[in-house]
C-alpha cells in the first residue's frame, strides 16, 4: 500500500482535471451556502439526475432559509415525495428553523456549530464548509473510498472502520488549503464519472501514473466489499377503505417513526399462518379499532428500502363495525380522489395513489364486491 503525504501536484492535477471535465450541475453555479446545503442533503444516497428537478422545485418554493423555516412540514414533505430517506427533508426543515432563530439566517461556517444542526453529519459538514466557505475539511463518500482504495492499493474490506479511517487520513493529507471545495468535488466527480465501479476509464484519469490498482491490474478486485447480509422481504397488506361517498381513508405516520409525517393506507406486516386478507382485517382492527369487510385486491407492487424489501398488497375494504380512530397513527382523514394527491406519500403508497387517480371518475362502490 502506498502512503500519500501532502502531494500538491496530485491535488493540482485533480483540480485541473475537474475544471476541464466537470459536469454542468445547477448547484455548481452558486456560492450561496443555503443552496449548497440543500443540494448536499438531497445528493446523499441519491443519484444526480434524480436530484436536479427536486433541487429546482425545492428552491423555487423556498428560495431562502427563512422561507423554508416558515413552511408547513406537509409542504416540505410533498416536495420531497419520491426522493426517499424522508428524515432528510424533516431534518432540513427543522435545521432551517434553528438557523433562522439562532444563527441570523446564516448557515454556520464553524464545524462545531454546523454539525450541531439536525441532519448534518461529518460528511455534510465537510462538504458544506469546504464548498461554501473554502474550509479544508475533506469528504469521504462511496466515490472517494473507491478512488482512494484503488489509488493506494488498499485491498481490505471497505466495510471495515479501519479502511474508512485510512481513506479519511489520506484525503485529509491531500486536501489543499486553497480550493478545498473544488478538491472535494473533484475527487467525488472522478469517482462518479471516471473511476466507476465497473470498467474505470483509467486512460483519462489524472491519477493513472501512480495508481496502484491500475498499474497492478487490480481495478476489478479493489475496492473489496464483503457480502451484505441478506435483507428481509416483508409482505405488507393494506386496506383501501371506501366510505359511502367514495372517499378513501388515509393515515398520518407518527413524526418519530420511519417515514414520519407522510401519509399511507393503513395496514401492516403479514404474520405467519395468516392470509393477506386476514392481515388487512387484523391490522385495521388494531390500527383503527374497526371491523372491515375485505374485498378483492386492487394492486400488488414491490419496493426496496435500504434495509428491507416489501411486496405491498392493497385490498378494497369497507367498515362494517365501529368508527375509525387514529390508534397507532398521528391522524386519519377521509379524502376524495380529487384531493388525495395533495398529501405527501412514501414511494410505494404514492404508486398506489397514482393508480387510484385513474379511477377518479369511477364509482368506487363497484369494487366493494366479493
Ligand atoms: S487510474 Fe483508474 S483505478 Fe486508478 S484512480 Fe484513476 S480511474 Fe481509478
Amino acid at each position: 500500500m502506498s502512503s500519500i503525504n501532502r502531494n500538491n501536484s496530485l491535488s493540482d492535477n485533480l483540480i485541473e482535471w475537474y475544471h476541464r471535465s466537470k459536469r454542468d450541475l445547477p448547484w455548481r453555479k452558486t456560492d450561496d451556502p443555503y443552496k449548497i446545503w440543500i443540494s448536499e442533503i438531497m445528493l446523499q444516497q441519491t443519484r444526480v439526475d434524480t436530484v436536479i428537478p427536486y433541487y429546482h422545485r425545492f428552491l423555487d418554493a423556498f428560495p431562502t432559509v427563512y422561507d423554508l423555516a416558515e413552511a408547513d412540514q406537509q409542504q416540505v414533505l410533498k416536495l420531497w415525495e419520491g426522493l426517499g430517506y424522508y428524515s432528510r427533508g424533516r431534518n432540513l426543515h427543522y435545521a432551517a428553523k434553528e438557523i433562522a432563530q439562532n444563527f441570523d439566517g446564516i448557515i454556520p461556517s464553524d464545524y462545531k456549530k454546523i454539525i450541531s444542526l439536525k441532519g448534518i453529519g461529518p460528511y455534510s459538514a465537510a462538504a458544506i464548509l469546504s464548498i461554501a466557505y473554502q474550509k479544508p475539511y475533506a469528504v469521504v463518500d462511496g466515490n472517494v473510498i473507491r478512488v482512494i482504495t484503488r489509488y493506494c492499493g488498499i485491498e481490505d474490506d471497505i466495510r471495515s472502520i479501519r479502511v474508512k479511517t485510512l481513506v479519511q487520513q489520506h484525503v485529509d493529507s491531500l486536501i489543499p488549503d486553497n480550493h478545498p471545495g473544488d478538491f472535494n468535488q473533484a475527487i467525488m466527480e472522478l469517482g462518479a464519472t471516471v473511476c466507476k465501479p465497473q470498467n474505470p476509464d483509467c486512460g483519462s484519469c489524472p491519477f493513472s501514473t501512480e495508481c496502484i490498482a491500475f498499474n497492478t491490474a487490480k481495478t476489478d478486485v479493489i475496492p473489496y466489499k464483503s457480502k451484505a447480509k441478506k435483507i428481509p422481504h416483508h409482505q405488507i397488506a393494506v386496506g383501501l377503505i371506501v366510505d359511502s361517498e367514495n372517499n378513501l381513508l388515509i393515515a398520518l405516520r407518527p413524526e418519530e417513526s420511519m417515514l414520519g409525517g407522510l401519509w399511507e393506507f393503513p395496514g401492516g406486516k403479514k404474520e405467519k399462518h395468516e392470509t393477506l386478507q386476514e392481515t388487512v382485517f387484523r391490522e385495521l382492527k388494531e390500527e383503527l379499532g374497526v371491523e372491515t369487510e375485505v374485498f378483492l385486491k386492487f394492486k400488488e407492487l414491490k419496493h426496496a428500502y435500504s434495509h428491507f424489501k416489501i411486496t405491498l398488497h392493497a385490498y378494497w375494504c369497507r367498515v362494517i363495525s365501529g368508527k375509525p380512530q387514529p390508534k397507532l397513527s398521528q391522524q386519519i382523514k377521509w379524502v376524495s380522489l380529487d384531493h388525495i394527491d395533495h398529501f405527501p406519500f412514501p414511494k410505494a403508497n404514492k404508486t398506489l395513489v397514482d393508480d387510484l387517480l385513474d379511477l377518479k371518475d369511477k364509482n368506487l362502490q363497484q369494487f366493494l364486491i366479493k
